[in-house]
């Protein structure tokens, strides 16, 4: 049986049960862009209180579509939500504005590092403190203590960081901001595994000592399983495979193809993967 408020989703697994309920559930939604492409057909998730949770799935399924719609920016691409409920700490969130969403404490990391190119470092955090009343330089020693190396090029130009760095920045402005929960969309994007590494022990860091709850966007299942204890597979819009991470890594499909790793314990090369991926359709 599903938990309270919670879903039952199509593997017939439930969404994680806790006492301390989720922060965000999305029931059942469907969307739709250009009134015509529909690319969400039920989807269904939650993220309990403090917890980290994994959305996964391959190029194209629909996990970008799904963080876009809850934190609000589907509109701006012409995109909608024709159905189903969201909800944010207890209320029901479809439709609301995306900087509102902010205030309340629900914050986007968005794919690609977006930060002010030439604005300093310090400027893009002053720069996120709009969302909240009363913050101060306080809360960038707290980002800086996280990130040092933001402290370093404080007074630099955002444009001029490398890579890594500006995924530093990025999650700094959302800290800023002191969300509820974060949403976070592939922040190993084109980062070398060292860094990826370093972004990950971070924000395992942050969610512990926060208490903020994630939702997750990966491609790298590996890194995104070690710190999630919760994981949601998806596929051409929908859910295929959902479950505790303990699980989901001991799952032979989910291990095939997600961690590339095949039953012998070898780990497969890329395009075998991919081949196999190809292959297999969950939902056939
Ligand atoms: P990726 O890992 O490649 O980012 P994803 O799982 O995040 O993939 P989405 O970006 O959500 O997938 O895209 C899901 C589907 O919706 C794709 O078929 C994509 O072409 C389509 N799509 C995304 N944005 C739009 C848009 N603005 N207008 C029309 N179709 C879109």
């Amino acid at each position: 049986m599903a938990g309270p408020g919670l879903t039952e989703h199509a593997s017939g697994a439930t969404a994680p049960d806790v006492a301390s309920g989720p922060v965000l559930e999305v029931n059942n939604i469907e969307v739709v862009y250009n009134h015509t492409i529909q690319v969400l057909k039920g989807m269904s998730l939650a993220v309990p209180k403090g917890e980290v949770v994994a959305l996964l799935g391959s190029n194209g399924a629909g996990k970008t579509t799904l963080l876009k719609a809850v934190s609000g920016l589907l509109e701006l691409e012409n995109g909608e939500v024709t159905a189903g409920e969201i909800r944010f700490a207890g209320r029901p969130i479809r439709g609301r504005k995306p900087h509102d969403l902010v205030r309340d404490g629900l914050f986007h990391v968005m794919e690609g590092r977006h930060v002010f190119e030439d604005l300093t470092v310090e400027e893009n955090l002053t720069a996120a403190t709009y969302a909240r009343a009363g913050a101060s330089g306080r809360d960038f020693d707290r980002v800086y203590a996280y990130f040092p190396r933001l402290f370093e090029r404080r007074k630099g130009l955002a444009g001029y960081l490398s890579g890594g760095e500006q995924q530093m920045l990025a999650i700094g402005r959302a800290l800023v901001a002191e969300p509820k929960a974060i949403l976070l969309d592939e922040p190993s994007l084109g980062l070398s595994p060292l860094l990826t590494e370093e972004i990950f022990t971070v924000l395992a860091r942050i969610n512990a000592e926060e208490g903020t709850s994630m939702l997750v966007v990966e491609q790298n299942a590996a890194m995104a399983f070690a710190i999630s204890s919760y994981a949601y597979i998806i596929e051409t819009g929908r859910i295929v495979i959902d479950g505790p991470t303990e699980r989901l890594m001991g799952d032979a499909d989910v291990r095939e193809f997600y961690l590339g790793v095949g039953e012998e314990g070898a780990s497969r090369n890329y395009r075998e993967v991919k081949h196999y991926k190809r292959r297999k359709r969950w939902l056939s």
